[in-house]
């Protein structure tokens, strides 16, 4: 079996901004360079053989390309146990459009929607424990970080090991917006 999703690759410099971001809070796991993505759509564990269906699937979705920009921070989990740190997205019908297509598209491989509501997001930080007054201060110190737009030519399948030490995630293919090629 391999785990799959697909998700949105951040250009190094987007990435470098986000690690400068990260810490301060003493329980929190942060996502490493390598671990830094948007995630559209979320596979889970499949054979290799409809792993490999969806790999050629994904090949007849067309998009064009758009701009994306990280704005704002967010929170995953209850108030009063955050499970999460993330970095929203502004303006984010692009990534929800292409989020919509990917879903549809992965129909004609037999796999239902997702349940939950998407909401584009980057996370940036797993939390473990109660981080008391130290969360809020974070949000605080960084909501107000801007980060230019970028543009986002293609999309990729991505494939996820976990270990006890993180995920490890394995670009398995890339998929090119319209005239991105
Ligand atoms: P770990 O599970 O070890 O904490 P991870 O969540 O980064 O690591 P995966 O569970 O393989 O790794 O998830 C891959 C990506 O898909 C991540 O961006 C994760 O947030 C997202 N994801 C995982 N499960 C779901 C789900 N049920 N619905 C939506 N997105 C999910
Ligand atoms: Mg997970």
């Amino acid at each position: 079996m391999v785990r799959l999703f697909t998700a949105i690759q951040l250009p190094e410099t987007q990435k470098e901004v986000l690690l400068s971001m990260m810490g301060g809070l003493p329980h929190a796991r942060w996502q490493g360079k390598d671990q830094l993505h948007l995630t559209l759509r979320f596979i889970g564990e499949v054979d290799k053989t409809l792993a490999e269906e969806i790999r050629l699937l994904l090949f007849t979705i067309s998009f064009s390309p758009f701009h994306l920009c990280l704005q704002g921070l967010g929170l995953f989990g209850s108030k009063r146990k955050p499970r999460m740190i993330w970095v929203g997205v502004e303006k984010p019908e692009p990534v929800i459009s292409l989020s919509q297509k990917i879903t549809n598209s992965l129909r004609q491989a037999g796999l239902p929607p997702e349940n939950r509501k998407f909401k584009a997001h980057v996370s940036l930080a797993r939390i473990k424990g109660n981080n008391g007054l130290k969360l809020p201060w974070f949000l605080e110190e960084h909501q107000g970080f801007g980060l230019d737009p970028f543009k986002v030519t293609e999309f990729t399948l991505v494939q996820s090991h976990l270990s006890h030490t993180g995920a490890d995630y394995k670009i398995l293919e890339r998929y090119p917006a319209k005239g991105a090629q």
